[in-house]
C-alpha cells in the first residue's frame, strides 16, 4: 500500500504545513484543543472502514463485534465521567447532538428559549436560518447591559410570557458559569424541558471545576473536541430513560446513518484520559491561564487604550475582550495577534455596533495551550504578549519582539514531538 506522501503529495504537504502551523503558533481559539496522540491514532484507524447502523448488540450490519466493544466502552466511560444514566455517543458533531436532543423533546413549531447568538449563544440555540430557528419558534434571552451576565430575571420573564417547550442553557462565548438550579426552577415553573449545551465547558465539568448540569437537565449535549480535548464530535447525556430512548431514535434513524466508529473509538480514548488526574491538572492550568489573561488585560496600560474584559474577568477557559472603546475593531485585533503568531477569533460583543464579519471583540481561550503543557509563568508571558499586541505602541519593532517571545514559548513546549 502506498503512503499518503506517495499517493497524494499535495494533501500530504498541506497536512505537514498545518502541523508546522500548530507547532509554531500559540493556539488560543477557545473552541480548539490538541487531541492527544492516542486519540489521533484511534481516529486514524481501520474503524473508518466499518458500517454499523444501529446500536451495540442491535446492528443492521454483520461483523460489528469489535465496534460494539468500542462503542460500549465510550458509552460507559462518558456516563461515569459525568454521572449520567444514559449516553448516545454517535452524533457526528455538536450541532447534530443538539438537533437530536431537540428532535427528541420537541415537535416542529414548539417554542424554544435560548441565549441570543449575539450575546454568546450558539447557532443551534435558535438562530433564524439555522435548523433550530426554522423548525422551532425561537425566543432569545440576553445578558444584562450593566454586568454582561445572563439575566435570569429576563429568562424568567420570557419563560412566563412565551411558555417555551424547551429552555436551553449553554453558550459559545460567555466567560462565567451558569446557575443550572435556577434554570431548572424556571423550566419547572412554566412546564418546560431543560437542555444544557456544555460543549465549551465539558472538560471543566469532567475535572470537577465547573458545576455539573447532568443532575438538573432533562438532556445535556456536548462536543468532544473543545475543553474535553477529544476528537471532533458530539454526545447526548440524560438521566431519564424515556428521553434516552427518544434521543437514540432521533440520532439513528432520525438524522444519521452509519456512525463514525473510528471517531467513537477516539471518543472512548478521550473519556478514559479525562478521568485521569493529569486531566484535572490540565483543566486547572486552563482556568488559571484564563484568569491571568483577564488580569493582564485589566491593567492600566490596556485600560488606557479603551480595551476591557467583558464581565470584568472569567471563571471558565476563555476571556472576552471588549474593543468598543478602542481604535481597533475585532478584525484588526485578530490580525495583529495573527501577525505575532497567536491565533484567536474575533467575536461580537453584546450590542455590538459593528457588523458580524468585523465585530468589536475577541474571544481568547487557554485550553489548547494548557494541553501543550503551559504553566502559570508561561501564561503570564502569553498574557503580556497579547496585551502588547493590542496597545497603541504596536509597530514593526514591537511585532518582531513579540514574535520572538512567541517562538520561545512554542520551542519550550514542543507539540506532538513523536510525529
Ligand atoms: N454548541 C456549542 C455551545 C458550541 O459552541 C458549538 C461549536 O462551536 C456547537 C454546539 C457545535 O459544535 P460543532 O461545531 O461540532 O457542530
Amino acid at each position: 500500500d502506498r503512503t499518503l506522501a506517495e499517493c497524494d503529495p499535495e494533501v500530504d504537504a498541506a497536512l505537514r504545513a498545518e502541523l508546522g502551523r500548530q507547532r509554531d503558533t500559540l493556539e488560543m481559539i477557545a473552541s480548539e484543543n490538541f487531541a492527544p496522540l492516542a486519540v489521533l491514532q484511534a481516529q486514524g484507524s481501520v474503524l473508518t472502514n466499518k458500517y454499523a447502523e444501529g446500536y451495540p448488540g442491535r446492528r443492521y450490519y454483520g461483523g460489528c463485534e469489535h465496534v460494539d466493544v468500542v462503542e460500549r466502552l465510550a458509552i460507559e466511560r462518558v456516563k461515569a465521567l459525568f454521572g449520567a444514566a444514559y449516553a448516545n455517543v454517535q452524533p457526528h458533531s455538536g450541532a447534530q447532538a443538539n438537533a437530536a436532543a431537540m428532535a427528541a423533546l420537541l415537535q416542529p413549531g414548539d417554542t424554544i428559549l435560548g441565549l441570543d447568538l449575539a450575546h454568546g449563544g450558539h447557532l443551534t440555540h435558535g438562530m433564524r436560518i439555522n435548523f433550530s430557528g426554522r423548525l422551532y419558534r425561537a425566543v432569545a434571552y440576553r445578558v444584562s447591559e450593566h454586568d454582561g451576565r445572563v439575566d435570569l430575571a429576563e429568562v424568567e420573564r420570557l419563560a412566563h410570557e412565551h411558555r417555551p417547550a424547551l429552555i436551553i442553557a449553554g453558550w459559545s462565548a460567555y466567560p462565567r458559569q451558569l446557575d443550572f438550579a435556577a434554570f431548572r426552577r424556571i423550566a419547572d415553573a412554566v412546564g418546560a424541558r431543560l437542555m444544557v449545551d456544555m460543549a465549551h465547558f465539558a472538560g471543566l465539568v469532567a475535572a470537577g471545576l465547573h458545576a455539573n448540569p447532568v443532575p438538573y437537565a432533562d438532556v445535556v449535549t456536548t462536543t468532544t473536541h473543545k475543553t474535553l480535548g477529544g476528537p471532533r464530535g458530539g454526545v447526548v447525556l440524560t438521566c431519564h430513560e424515556d428521553v434516552a430512548r427518544k434521543v437514540d431514535s432521533a440520532v439513528f434513524p432520525g438524522q444519521q446513518g452509519g456512525p463514525l466508529q473510528h471517531v467513537i473509538a477516539a471518543k472512548a480514548v478521550a473519556f478514559k484520559l479525562a478521568a485521569e488526574p493529569e486531566f484535572t491538572q490540565r483543566q486547572r492550568r486552563t482556568l488559571g491561564g484564563a484568569r491571568l489573561l483577564a488580569q493582564r488585560l485589566a491593567e492600566p496600560d490596556v485600560a488606557r487604550a479603551g480595551i476591557s474584559v467583558l464581565t470584568g474577568g472569567t471563571d471558565v477557559h476563555l476571556v472576552l475582550v471588549d474593543l468598543r472603546g478602542s481604535v481597533l475593531d475585532g478584525r484588526q485585533a485578530e490580525d495583529r495577534l495573527h501577525a505575532v503568531g497567536i491565533t484567536v477569533n474575533r467575536n461580537a460583543v453584546p450590542g455590538d455596533p459593528r457588523p458580524p464579519l468585523v465585530t468589536s471583540g475577541l474571544r481568547i481561550g487557554t485550553a489548547a495551550l494548557a494541553a501543550r503543557g503551559f504553566t502559570e509563568p508561561d501564561f503570564v508571558e502569553v498574557a503580556d504578549v497579547v496585551a502588547h499586541a493590542l496597545l497603541p505602541s504596536f509597530d514593526g519593532a514591537v511585532a518582531a519582539w513579540l514574535r520572538s517571545r512567541v517562538a520561545a514559548l512554542t520551542t519550550a513546549h514542543p507539540l506532538y514531538p513523536g510525529i
